[in-house]
């Protein structure tokens, strides 16, 4: 009857895709200083014909060994590495960090060969196709397009192009000391640096963060996507007449601008409980949209009352995270009166919409019908009241039939509590097991419910009203 939450699974391949290039597998990979220093005190090792030999996988030129060498540092500087990468592939600790640190090692270089200077080839870096320089131009960008944006926790990802990538390793592992830090990491690195100059409350994590950023190494193009936060509750429906989710039109199929028939609002009806209660949140955060997760949901007609319903708002993209839910539930309270009833939110996670979707919650209902013709009473409840601790056998039922696989469910009257009669309608109170139809135990759906009330009574019974008075959820 209504639809599917829509986008969550998309969604969530997304953030897999962003895991592809977030620094998550840059762990450095740098050596103590110690091994360094052994790695030098190595035993003379035997020559072979020819100039080169294989060393830890690569070929070793001797005119060039690898830094922290001085012949070795002085080839990479010939070549054009910048002071970031001269830092980074040195294998030399200094106190200083990135460029200035790659800064020292070339003065040194340069006070021991005079000549050095005259010889580099280009002042182009291979190694990192000078994108350091980029560093304080990218961090701009980033912090000006989150500038009004709540935010603690950052994860980044860089895109480089892969050819960069292996002439990088290439070089990196001939010339580079073993175990250089590779440069997606330190240019991650290099970026966070250079933010927590700006901002040292922002933590950068590996997973979960409030925004996820990706830079393109090539065209320095930055994209930056705010996640979404989540707030658990639950909602009492005291009106009837209202969808859980938004229902897009019809006619219109709830294209932005509408049609005719849905007066250009592009829903079916203008309320739902989702946007009853994410509405008034979702401007309050400057949100992009929601999507409601509820435990299940009520129909159209049917109220929902007692403690309510579980449900979990994922409010998106929103540019304020940091409202207390007071302030929110208050929000709720004046849009949504008369028609859902929130008492308490509270922050959670992505993992509580899988929660609340898997809950099967026992339910008790109050249903209200009409039944002609029942002379005796006292027997009348006698009957109703034998259907108590039953099992049903229920067909899919004819009204959902279009988008449910037809198929028997088997399910439980845990309990019928409370008959009331007056004149030709029965009410009565009861429990059942999770995923029963309960309009359907009433009129039997022309005999695809079975025990049912109407059979048991042996009259026609007709559904008045449903109102669901507690779902035991907890
Ligand atoms: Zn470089
Ligand atoms: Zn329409």
């Amino acid at each position: 009857m209504q639809l599917d939450p829509e986008g969550e699974d998309d969604e969530l391949d997304q953030e897999d895709e962003w895991q592809l290039y977030a620094s998550a597998d840059y762990a450095s990979s740098e050596i103590g200083l110690d091994e360094k220093e052994s790695e030098e005190d190595k035993p003379v090792e035997t020559w072979f014909d020819g100039d080169d030999f294989d060393f830890e996988g690569s070929a070793v030129n001797w005119d060039s060994p690898p830094c922290p060498a001085p012949l070795g540092i002085a080839h990479v500087i010939k070549i054009g590495v910048c002071d970031h990468c001269l830092s980074r592939i040195s294998g030399i600790r200094s106190r200083d960090i990135g460029s200035d640190s790659g800064a020292a090692i070339r003065d040194e270089a340069y006070s021991r060969d005079r000549e050095l200077q005259s010889m580099i080839i280009q002042d182009y870096c291979p190694l990192c196709e000078n994108l350091f320089d980029d560093i304080e131009n990218i961090v701009d960008r980033v912090l000006e397009t989150l500038s009004d944006t709540d935010f603690s926790t950052i994860q980044f990802g860089i895109h480089l192009p892969k050819d960069l990538l292996q002439e990088e390793d290439r070089i990196r592992t001939k010339y580079g000391a073993p175990g250089s830090y590779h440069l997606k990491g330190a240019i991650v690195e290099a970026i966070h640096e250079r933010i927590r100059e700006q901002d040292s409350e922002v933590d950068f994590v590996k997973e979960k963060p409030d925004v996820m950023v990706l830079v393109d190494g090539l065209t320095l193009r930055v994209d930056v996507d705010v996640r979404p936060i989540f707030l658990y509750g639950r909602y009492r429906k005291i009106e009837r007449g209202i969808p859980q989710t938004r229902w897009p039109c019809r006619a219109c199929r709830g294209r932005a601008v509408g049609c005719d028939s849905c007066e250009g609002t592009g829903l079916q009806y203008v309320d739902s409980v989702q946007d009853l209660i994410g509405e008034p949140i979702r401007e309050a955060l400057f949100a992009e949209d929601t999507s409601f997760h509820g435990m299940g949901r009520e129909d159209i007609d049917v109220r929902c009352l007692g403690t309510g319903r579980p449900f979990v708002l994922e409010v998106k993209s929103p540019v304020k995270r940091k409202l207390p839910v007071e302030d929110l539930v208050e929000m709720v309270r004046s849009k949504a009166a008369g028609k859902v009833e929130v008492d308490e939110l509270s922050w959670c996670t992505r993992k509580k919409i899988n929660e609340v979707k898997q809950s099967r919650s026992e339910k008790t209902y109050s249903i209200r019908f009409k039944a002609e013709g029942i002379d005796d009473y006292e027997k009348a409840k006698e009957s109703i009241l034998s259907l108590s601790g039953q099992i049903l056998d229920q067909e899919t039922p004819k009204r959902v039939s279009h988008r449910r696989a037809a198929k028997t469910r088997r399910r439980k009257i845990i309990s019928i509590e409370n008959v009331y009669f007056e004149d030709d309608e029965v009410e009565i109170t009861l429990r059942c097991e999770a995923g029963t139809y309960v309009k359907e135990l009433v009129h039997s759906d022309e005999g695809r419910t079975k025990p049912s009330v109407q059979a048991v009574l042996g009259k026609e019974c007709e559904v008045k009203w449903l109102d669901v008075l507690e779902i035991h959820a907890d």
